[in-house]
């Protein structure tokens, strides 16, 4: 039987937020908030924290105070809220001293909900005075890893945020985190003194991203291929390593007539901040960016992550393409990696003027993104172990299990690859490398006179592009280094001997030769997204969005604010015609029932008719 709590809980689920059930850990998760427990929550990006504090928040008499530190996030959530009819409010640096005053007295007379606070106003003698006089529901500390001083989002603010247990310790406290590793977590549990709280660790799959791996040929044109033919006019992050790709690459796809936005930290600010503006409120507007994008980037409707290089981590590689598919529904995390990408990685390394024990450090992750790039076996399963899960073989939706990669005996072509680099004296790059094996009578070799070597001419049967995935496959292991000359020079390493003396064999991974196109999107949850057999569907869709933009504007919020894709996706598949209907689609709560569904009944009666002729 269901406690009295739970189904609290459950009817505040349905009424204000529109789903009908809980996800993972969330039902449990809230339980012993509103028991006035500590939790400490560790799920995934999209895995649907917000709820596990906004619905206690909700319950429990008093407000509920959240510390986020971004404050564009902040705003988000708070105009989501609202429209779901939620007493919520903020305070931050944007607001006039007016607005402060007002949203304090609202906390005095209790009719708040939620408050978010920003973790440095919240640490300030006034602010911690006013909670004093305040009945507080629940404190939530949203990207609770910023406490980490080892982590990458450090926030010194956070670390004062212990305060909040020494001035009220009756008040629940729940801690969330999308951030995974047990070193982040030990951490978050001792500085927030929550070591007594219960751990909720969900598992950190993203079982809608779809996980590819392309070889890099030309890489422009394979992104516009994949973008044009996969994800036309829909939203999406591409990344680039340096300030310079993203302008070149940006300005590139608007000439291919692709609406794509520049991003990186070298631009002017406003505009910065109005390109991401753009990409949160326009619909279909991919951006083009360092990794400095993304942070606090809440848009759900990320069709897709595509990297121009390789992420120098795992750890980068998962945070970065978490972003897509918030909304649960399909999302594809899309890559091109080459040779040229292993080369610069290892050189950057090697250059790397940093301590010893941190280069040992990057070393090891930049091996495992290497190993994940060239990995035969399925790509999820190979990603959460290095989280620690124990994950199935095979997941059914990367490019490894969709088209599985066969592999190939190359001991000889190996140790062809490596007595050349050894006969002309580890002083020449790739590309004379290959010459040279297939005998390719070049002034340069001429000059070096290794027309003579013994390694010249004996690797025919391979042509210049299998070679060069031999030269990437065996850089990736490390059975062969980069000199940091400058020149790309290449080395044997201690672990290629036992090849070259042939008491070791290496299998290689066959590049699948064309760019192939996965063609059939395999069915996913209720929403395929593939309008080719009903296109009146495909016009009800577009016009279901055509009114969602003109409310978003009217209101000046995303569309994403109003409804999310997949609650649109449900009124194209179930085509509801009265308010009762509406009602059981998810996503829609009373409150926005009340908002907007006689506007949307109002398209999809309309289509009706239209039909009908
Ligand atoms: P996180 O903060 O963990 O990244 P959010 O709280 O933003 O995730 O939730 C991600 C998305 O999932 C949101 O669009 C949210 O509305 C949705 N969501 C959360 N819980 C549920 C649920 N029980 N049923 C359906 N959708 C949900
Ligand atoms: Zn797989």
């Amino acid at each position: 039987m269901q406690s009295a709590k739970s189904v609290v809980a459950l009817d505040i689920l349905k009424d204000v937020f529109g789903y009908s059930v809980f996800r993972g850990e969330q039902e449990q998760i809230i339980n012993q908030v509103v028991s006035g427990q500590d939790a400490l929550v560790l799920m995934p990006t999209g895995g649907g924290k917000s709820l596990c504090y906004q619905i206690p928040s909700i319950i429990r008499p008093g407000t509920g105070i959240v510390v986020s530190p971004l404050i564009a996030l902040m705003q988000d959530q708070v105009s989501a809220l609202r429209l779901q009819g939620v007493s919520v409010a903020f305070l931050n640096s944007t607001l006039s001293f007016q607005n402060v005053q007002e949203i304090e007295a609202q906390l005095l007379r209790d009719e708040l909900d939620l408050l978010y606070i920003a973790p440095e106003r919240l640490c300030q003698p006034r602010t911690l005075n006013l909670l004093q006089q305040t009945d507080i529901a629940l404190f939530a500390i949203d990207e609770a890893h910023c406490v980490s001083q080892w982590g990458h989002d450090f926030r010194p603010e956070y670390i004062q945020l212990s305060i909040l247990h020494e001035q009220f310790p009756d008040v629940p406290r729940i801690a969330l985190t999308a951030t995974a590793d047990e070193t982040t977590r030990n951490e978050i549990a001792y500085r927030l003194n929550l070591s007594e709280a219960q751990l909720f660790i969900s598992s950190f799959d993203r079982p809608n991203i779809r996980y590819r791996v392309k070889q890099k040929k030309n890489a422009r044109q394979q992104l516009l291929q994949f973008i044009s033919s996969e994800h036309p006019q829909e939203a999406g992050i591409v990344y680039c390593l340096s300030r310079k790709k993203v302008d070149d690459t940006a300005s590139w796809l608007l000439a291919q007539g692709i609406k794509a936005l520049p991003y990186h930290a070298g631009m002017d600010a406003v505009l910065r901040q109005r390109h991401q503006q753009q990409f949160l409120m326009e619909d279909g507007i991919v951006i083009v960016a360092t990794i400095a994008f993304g942070m606090g980037i809440d848009k759900p409707d990320v069709r897709y992550v595509a990297h121009m290089d390789l992420p120098k981590s795992i750890e980068a590689y998962y945070q970065e393409t978490g972003r897509a598919g918030r909304d649960g529904l399909p999302a594809d995390a899309w890559m091109v990696y080459g040779l040229q990408d292993v080369i610069m990685l290892r050189q950057m390394l090697s250059k790397s003027e940093a301590e010893e024990k941190i280069k040992q450090l990057e070393h090891r992750k930049l091996e495992a993104m290497l190993g994940f790039c060239e990995i035969i076996a399925c790509r999820r399963a190979s990603l959460l172990s290095y989280f620690g899960e124990q994950p199935e073989k095979s997941c059914g939706n990367c490019d490894n299990c969709l088209e599985p990669v066969e592999s190939w005996d190359g001991t000889i072509e190996a140790q062809k690859a490596l007595s050349c680099i050894f006969r002309t004296e580890q002083r020449f790059g790739v590309n004379y490398l290959i010459d040279v094996l297939l005998g390719k009578l070049t002034s340069r070799i001429e000059q070096f006179g290794h027309a003579r070597v013994s390694t010249f001419g004996i690797g025919t049967e391979l042509s210049e592009v299998q070679w060069r995935s031999v030269f990437r496959q065996l850089m990736a292991r490390g059975l062969i280094e980069v000199d940091v000359d400058g020149f790309g020079s290449l080395k044997l390493t201690e672990d290629s001997r036992p090849i070259l003396r042939g008491e070791a064999s290496v299998f290689f991974r066959k590049d699948i030769g064309q760019d192939k196109k996965i063609s059939k999107r395999k069915k996913m949850g209720k929403w395929a997204r593939d309008f080719s057999a009903q296109p009146e569907d495909k016009a009800l869709w577009d016009a279901l969005r055509a009114r969602r933009k003109d409310l978003a504007l009217q209101h000046g919020v995303p569309a994403y604010i109003i409804f999310h894709d997949a609650t649109l996706m449900e009124m194209v598949v179930s085509h509801p015609t009265n308010h009762k209907e509406l009602s059981e689609i998810s996503g829609i709560g009373a409150s926005k029932l009340e908002k907007y569904g006689d506007e949307f009944l109002a398209v999809l009666n309309t289509a009706d008719l239209d039909l009908s002729f």
